[in-house]
Parts: C-alpha cells; sequence; structure tokens
C-alpha cells in the first residue's frame, strides 16, 4: 500500500495502531474499497509533525505516510464494500451523535460561565446581569443551549435504542450543537468584555474549541449534503 492519510488523522502521531479505509480496486472506486487494522512499526510507515492549529489544541493530529508497505492478510477486517458501507455509516452516524452531546456540553459550559461573570461583574453601579441587554443575550444564549442539549438527548436516545441509527438526525444535531457552542462562545465573550480575550479566562478557550467543531468530523455543510441523501 502507497499513499498518504490529512494532516488532519486525530492521535494520527501518537497512536500505535490504524483502523485504515484502503483502496483494494481503485477503478471501482468506493465500491473497491476495504477496511484493515494497521500496526504503525510496520515497515514503510512514517508520521508527519503534530499539527499547530487555532482551536482543540490538545488533540493531536497529524499525517500518516504509508511507502509500499506490506500488510499482512490477517489485519484485512472487510475486503467486501456491501459489508464495510452499513459499518462506515453506523460509525458516521455513532460519530455525529457524540459530537452533538459533546458541543451541547461547550454551549452549555459558555452559557454558564457568561451568566456567573454577569452576576459578579459590577459596572454602571450594579451586576452587569441587572443590564436589559445582557439580560436579553443571556436568554437568547439560554434558547440556543436548551434547543441543542434537546436534539442531542434526542437523537443520542433515539440512536442507543435503534442501532445503527438516524444518519439525517445524528448529522443535524452535530450541526446544532456546534453552531450554538459557538454562537453561545461569541456571546459569552462579548459579555465578558476585554476579560473575554484574555487568556486568563476560559471563554477564549471554549471559543476556539467551538470553532473548530463546525470543521470537525466533516464540515456542517458537507455533512448536511450527505445526511440529505438518507432522508
Ligand atoms: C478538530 C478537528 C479534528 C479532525 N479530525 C480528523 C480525523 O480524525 N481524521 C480525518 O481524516 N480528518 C479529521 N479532520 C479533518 C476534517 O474532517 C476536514 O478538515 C473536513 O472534513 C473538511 O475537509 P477539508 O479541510 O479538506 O476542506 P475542503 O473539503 O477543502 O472544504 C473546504 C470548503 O469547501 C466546502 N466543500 C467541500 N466540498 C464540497 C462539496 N462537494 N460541495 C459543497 N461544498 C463543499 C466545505 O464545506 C468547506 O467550506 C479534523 C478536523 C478538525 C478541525
Amino acid at each position: 500500500m502507497t499513499g498518504q492519510k490529512s494532516a488532519w488523522v486525530s492521535d494520527g502521531t501518537i497512536a500505535t495502531h490504524a483502523t485504515v479505509h484502503v483502496n483494494l480496486e481503485p477503478s471501482k472506486g468506493m465500491h473497491g474499497t476495504g477496511i484493515c487494522v494497521v500496526p504503525l512499526d510496520l515497515p514503510g510507515i512514517s508520521k508527519g509533525k503534530p499539527l499547530n492549529k487555532m482551536g482543540q489544541r490538545p488533540l493531536n493530529q497529524g499525517e500518516i505516510f504509508f511507502e509500499e508497505v506490506k500488510i499482512p492478510k490477517k489485519f484485512m477486517v472487510f475486503s467486501d464494500y456491501s459489508i464495510s458501507q452499513p459499518l462506515i455509516k453506523g460509525i458516521f452516524t455513532g460519530a455525529n451523535t457524540g459530537m452533538s452531546v459533546l458541543f451541547a456540553g461547550l454551549a452549555k459550559a459558555a452559557f454558564d460561565e457568561a451568566l456567573k461573570y454577569s452576576r459578579d461583574r459590577v459596572q454602571g453601579g450594579v451586576p452587569i446581569f441587572e443590564h436589559q441587554n445582557i439580560k436579553l443575550k443571556l436568554m437568547n444564549m439560554f434558547t440556543l443551549v436548551e434547543s441543542a442539549r434537546s436534539l442531542a438527548r434526542r437523537t443520542s436516545a433515539f440512536n442507543a435504542a435503534n442501532p445503527p441509527g438516524s444518519l439525517p438526525h445524528a448529522v443535524i444535531a452535530k450541526g446544532l450543537s456546534t453552531e450554538a457552542a459557538f454562537k453561545v462562545a461569541s456571546e459569552a465573550m462579548q459579555i465578558f468584555g476585554g476579560n473575554g480575550l484574555s487568556k486568563e479566562y476560559c471563554i477564549e478557550k471554549i471559543f476556539r474549541d467551538a470553532r473548530a467543531s463546525m470543521i470537525e468530523d466533516g464540515t456542517n455543510e458537507a455533512l448536511a449534503l450527505s445526511g440529505a441523501v438518507f432522508l
């Protein structure tokens, strides 16, 4: 096997083993692909440098290169696309469902931080929470947080009880949660004022992590287009 996985493989530079989606018969496109488990110390495998990115910085990512790597047959898990395709769809559904839960949680964290700060920070003689514009912001943020949490919970419960689950629901739940996390984090930063930009407070990190989530595991736009096929 010869080729390269993108610079974005999570845990790419530190993993000891990888599940690799490989081309077996390129002329058949996706139908000629299979899945194998590869120990990453086989001759011909090398790794790139960890990616230096804006958000989710503790998440290691990097390239894996394959140069004429011979993969023993025993490491091949699926060589028949009709078997691996439902598995890939199931992984896709599970990953998006997980993302929806994670980023509904991040949206709530940003909201909780902003609410607490608004009660502590005094400007104009009162805690800023008492100013109408801040209350309005907080209620709009609360709407987004609770909408994201509701859909994430409903999708998780349905998908856990009905494997392999609903891919369109998983995709919209991921989209709603990650966009809620980003918007709520941005509004939280506004409520923190200048402190929102300072690394002394966690809002700037939440904002950066939330921004990455709209691209992570597929851009929300590309996921929506893929999910629409299964409506
Ligand atoms: C935190 C994080 C973790 C990640 N983890 C992994 C990982 O573990 N493994 C891995 O392989 N990748 C991972 N990625 C990479 C991620 O999956 C890709 O960055 C993402 O799928 C977008 O692909 P791209 O960067 O090549 O952008 P492109 O595909 O070049 O897209 C660029 C823009 O064009 C749009 N676009 C692209 N194609 C179309 C189309 N056909 N129709 C309409 N619009 C289109 C996109 O929506 C986007 O706005 C991760 C990314 C992040 C941020």
